[in-house]
């Protein structure tokens, strides 16, 4: 089944000959099959931090006027999914479809993300999916650094409430933001950060959106959902 979705992020699965040299190189499939067992399951229940809790943080986002991005959007985009998710993924802001639906990562960019997390193991609704900022910037420009500052807030209380294992930064705005760098996606990539905040780990790979223009890097991509499932079977 995860060759499924591997197949449908675009990642060639090979399966291998019965041939010396075929055989001597690692595939896909065993690669995949090397992150056994399933990592779907609950984690332990949030820490009780004191603060907002799920309701009172939703009604925050919903009024919020903290910047400028509040009045050029249809709705808040608050995030979705499970609230006691072992992983979070994190992207940068609502596009113009998530902004129409009120639902992160919609559209043929999630639906790259869903089959991703699917070769994962993982079920759309069995991570938590946020934002940076909750408000869609103008023309899918990048969000300001004062108004990824106004909004840091709502993300970090939606870390601390779901307190995942591990944390996908999805795209340079979004691993950038989180890590408090400049530095390049491309450099982001590979290691593990750790939040200053609570030590959590984070993953940084490319945006769905970016893969489905370059589809040769989502082979690079799938190196960094290993990398995420390791840490997962590692907590
Ligand atoms: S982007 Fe965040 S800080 Fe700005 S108005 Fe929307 S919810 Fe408030």
């Amino acid at each position: 089944m995860r060759n499924h979705y591997l197949q449908r992020m675009g990642i060639d699965v090979w399966v291998p000959r019965h041939d010396t040299a075929a055989s001597e190189q690692p595939t896909v499939q065993e690669a995949v099959s090397e992150l056994e067992p399933s990592v779907s399951e609950a984690a332990a229940a949030p820490t009780a931090d004191a603060g907002w809790h799920w309701d009172e943080l939703a009604a925050k986002v919903a009024d919020c006027q903290l910047c400028a991005l509040r009045s050029g959007c249809t709705q808040t985009v608050f995030g979705t999914g499970d609230r006691q998710a072992r992983m979070m993924v994190i992207g940068e802001g609502p596009g113009a479809e998530e902004d129409r639906r009120g639902e992160p990562f919609v559209g043929r960019a999630g639906g790259l993300l869903n089959n991703m997390l699917r070769a994962m193991g993982f079920a759309r609704n069995e991570v938590f999916i946020a934002n940076v900022v909750k408000c869609r910037p103008p023309n899918n420009r990048d969000p300001q650094p004062e108004e990824a500052a106004a909004c840091a807030p709502y993300l970090r209380r939606q870390i601390e409430l779901v307190a995942p294992d591990v944390i996908l930064a999805v795209g340079r705005v979004a691993a950038q933001n989180l890590l408090q760098t400049q530095a390049p996606l491309g450099r982001l990539r590979g290691a593990v950060h750790r939040l200053e905040t609570r030590d959590t780990p984070v993953v940084v790979t490319y945006h769905p959106a970016y893969l489905l223009r370059s589809p040769a890097d989502k082979v690079k991509a799938w190196q960094d959902l290993k990398q995420a499932l390791k840490l997962l079977h590692a907590a």
